[in-house]
């Protein structure tokens, strides 16, 4: 997962949000370190981990940041929102609620990220298809509107969680070159 050594053409920081539970930490847990925990504990304190990536020849340096337990609406900080340029927007496919809640989470982001935010609509758990409360299509037509990217993913199988980040991470470097 990278080489320290190596020099860093873009840092790009990418938050991660969405109700408690729904897998956030999981998903970075498995970007940043291929690791996965089934009894993981709730964030404490704000945190970012980082991995650095080769996209066009270029060393892209990931800064992803998680919620530290704000998932409250309103809770997260504008701190948390500043200097990022993409965002995950995650719910769990077998909690509806986790779904519904989003259209309040991306008008927070609207409200306080910078307009240009590449954003990218995670559905996670998709392990857990016979648990599904969340049909795909649902998921995809509300994107779509959005203008939102689209991914469901499972953090556990390590299903689509590289693609989630490389699409998003992929989107801000062609934006900034
Ligand atoms: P957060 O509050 O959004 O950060 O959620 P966590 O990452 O702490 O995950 C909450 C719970 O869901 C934990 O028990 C995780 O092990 C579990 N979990 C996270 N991702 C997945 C997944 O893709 N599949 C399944 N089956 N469980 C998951
Ligand atoms: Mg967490």
């Amino acid at each position: 997962y990278g080489d320290p050594s190596q020099k860093i053409d873009y840092v790009f920081k990418v938050v991660l949000i969405g109700d408690s539970a729904v897998g956030k930490s999981q998903i970075l847990a498995r970007f940043a370190r291929n690791e996965f925990s089934l009894d993981s504990k709730a964030t404490i304190g704000v945190e970012f981990q980082t991995r650095t990536l080769v996209i066009q020849n270029k060393s892209v340096k990931a800064q992803i940041w998680d919620t530290a337990g704000q998932e409250r609406y309103r809770a997260v900080t504008s701190a948390y929102y500043r200097g990022a340029v993409g965002a995950m927007l995650v719910y769990d496919i077998t909690k509806r609620q986790t779904f519904d809640h989003i259209p309040r989470w991306l008008e927070e982001l609207r409200s306080h990220a910078d307009k240009n935010i590449v954003i990218i609509l995670i559905g996670n758990k998709c392990d857990l298809e016979n648990q599904r409360a969340v049909p795909t299509e649902d998921a995809k037509e509300f994107a779509q509107r959005e203008g939102l990217f689209f991914l469901e993913t499972s953090a556990l199988e390590a299903t689509n969680v590289e693609n989630a980040f490389s699409t998003v991470l992929t989107e801000i470097f062609n934006i900034v070159n």
